[in-house]
């Protein structure tokens, strides 16, 4: 028998990442955009860990089903961490992924590749109905390019620069990044969890 897991997401491009990087446990992966009204989970944590818990125990206690939940964003050092947390809507009420990507070219212009440094973080978060099963966190680093480049993935991608290739996430395609990005590398641990969690039930 096929174990469900829930993605607490409505985030299609996000979904499409975490199916690619489950694929080999072999769940039935749903998502908040199978439901018909699917639940309101407001964003207000300090930090991707606390978002990624929200949404993971949120969705957990009201299906009863093992749930994932992913926070994940930017973090540039020049900017002191930011966007971070914020950065979905770094440009504001009327956001999307390019008006945040020129916000940032804006604020780093002048600035030498040297300065240019950042990383991407993702948090994810496993719950059921009795609460919080774990949380885990992946990293990748690179620094942001001096244009946009690419047209794969989504959000910062076109000028996410993966120093070893000297391209973009957006121009090396989901081949690459699903090998190193800071969701694999969060997933990657998060299916040891699930793997186990699985095994336990199936034991009980
Ligand atoms: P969330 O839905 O609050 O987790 O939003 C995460 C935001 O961070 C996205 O809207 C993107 O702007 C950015 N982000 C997170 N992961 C990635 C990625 O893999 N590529 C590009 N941008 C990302």
């Amino acid at each position: 028998m096929k174990h469900e897991l829930l993605v607490a997401t409505k985030n299609k491009k996000k979904l499409e990442e975490i199916k690619e990087i489950l694929k080999d446990l072999n769940l039935v992966i749903t998502s908040l955009t199978d439901f018909s009204k699917p639940p309101r989970i407001i964003e207000n944590g300090m930090t991707f860990r606390e978002n990624a818990l929200k949404k993971a125990v949120k969705i957990a206690r009201l299906s009863k089903k093992l749930t994932l939940g992913e926070d994940s964003g930017l973090c540039v050092r020049a900017l002191g961490g930011k966007p971070g947390v914020y950065s979905s809507r770094f440009s504001g009420r009327d956001k999307n992924d390019l008006k945040n990507n020129l916000k940032l070219l804006k604020m780093l212009a002048g600035l030498p590749e040297v300065k240019r440094k950042a990383y991407y973080v993702c948090a994810v978060a496993l719950a059921d109905k009795e609460g919080v099963v774990a949380v885990v966190e992946g990293r990748c680093s690179g620094h942001i390019g001096f244009a946009l480049k690419g047209h794969f993935g989504f959000g910062y991608d076109p000028l996410f620069v993966i120093p070893k290739y000297r391209k973009t996430f957006a121009q090396l395609g989901p081949r690459i990044k699903h090998k190193m990005s800071h969701r694999y590398r969060a997933l990657e641990k998060a299916k040891k969890i699930i793997q186990k969690y699985i095994e336990h039930y199936r034991s009980t």
